[in-house]
C-alpha cells in the first residue's frame, strides 16, 4: 500500500448535534459546521467514501428535561425530526463548499429528504458522495450513536469514527481529575471491564458483535479526522 494512502477506503461519522452549537446554547452555528464540512472534504477529496450520521442533541433529546412529563416515544420522534434539521443543515454547507452529498431519513418524509435505502446509499459512496444519514434508527428508544454502529454495519464501514468534543478515552474525566490519562487503543472487553462510557450500550454492543473498531476522535482538534482516516494514532481506537 502507498505510504500516503488512508488506512480506510469508506467510514462512517458519527457527529453529535451538540458539534454543531459550537460556543451558542442552541442550534446550529454556521461558522462551526463549515469548520467541520472544512474536515469532511479533506478525507472525501483524499477518495474515501463517507456517511454520516447526524445527532440532534442541539435541538431536542427525547431524554432532555425539555421532554419531561411528554410521552417518550412521542419526545423520540421529535429528536429525530431534529437530526433530520441538522441534516438539511449540513448538506446545505456541504453544498455551500462544493461537496455532493446526499441525506437518506429513517423516517419519510419525502418531500424533504429521500427514504434511507441501503443499496442507493452504498452507490452514492460508491460514486465518491457523502451520505447523511437522518432520523436515527427511526425507531424511539434509540440513540443515534446506535444508528451509527447500524449504518456503519449495513454499509460495510471499516470503523465508526465518534467525533467528540474530547479528544479520546480517558481513565478518568480529564477536566475533573488531572492524573487521567487518554489511551490509544483499548479493547472492547477492556472498556466494558473499566465502565468506560463511550457509546450508549445497544451501539457498543452492537459494534462489538460485528467487531466494528470505532475511533474516538475530537472533530475540534484541526486535521484529526484525517489522522484517524490515515491510521495514525489519533483519539482512541476501539477494537477486539
Ligand atoms: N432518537 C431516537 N431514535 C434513534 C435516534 C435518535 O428516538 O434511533 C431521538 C432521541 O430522542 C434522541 C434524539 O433523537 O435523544 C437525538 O439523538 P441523539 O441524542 O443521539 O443526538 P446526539 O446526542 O448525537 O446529538
Amino acid at each position: 500500500m502507498c505510504a500516503n494512502a488512508p488506512r480506510y477506503k469508506r467510514i462512517l461519522l458519527k457527529l453529535s448535534g451538540e458539534a454543531l452549537m459550537g460556543g451558542d446554547a442552541y442550534g446550529i452555528n454556521r461558522q462551526t459546521i463549515s469548520g467541520i464540512v472544512d474536515e469532511i472534504k479533506v478525507v472525501v477529496d483524499m477518495g474515501v467514501q463517507v456517511g454520516v450520521v447526524i445527532g440532534g442533541g442541539n435541538i431536542f433529546r427525547g431524554v432532555a428535561p425539555a421532554a419531561t412529563g411528554m410521552d417518550r416515544a412521542q419526545a423520540d420522534y421529535i429528536g429525530m425530526l431534529a437530526t433530520v434539521m441538522n441534516g438539511l443543515a449540513l448538506h446545505d454547507a456541504m453544498r455551500a463548499a462544493g461537496m455532493v452529498s446526499r441525506v437518506q431519513s429513517a423516517l419519510n418524509i419525502e418531500q424533504v429528504v429521500e427514504p434511507y435505502i441501503r443499496g442507493k446509499a452504498i452507490r452514492y459512496l460508491e460514486q465518491g458522495r457523502t451520505v447523511i444519514f437522518a432520523a436515527g434508527t427511526g425507531n424511539p428508544f434509540f440513540t443515534t450513536d446506535t444508528a451509527a454502529a447500524l449504518r456503519g454495519a449495513e454499509i460495510g464501514a471499516e470503523i465508526v469514527l465518534k467525533a467528540t468534543k474530547v479528544d479520546g478515552i480517558y481513565s478518568a474525566d480529564p477536566k475533573k481529575d488531572p492524573h487521567a490519562v487518554r489511551y490509544d487503543r483499548i479493547t472492547f472487553d477492556e472498556v466494558i471491564a473499566q465502565n468506560l462510557a463511550i457509546m450508549d450500550a445497544t451501539a457498543f454492543a452492537l459494534c462489538r458483535d460485528q467487531k466494528l473498531p470505532i475511533n474516538v476522535f475530537s472533530i475540534f482538534k484541526q486535521g484529526a479526522l484525517k489522522r484517524v482516516t490515515m491510521g495514525e494514532n489519533e483519539g482512541t481506537l476501539v477494537s477486539c
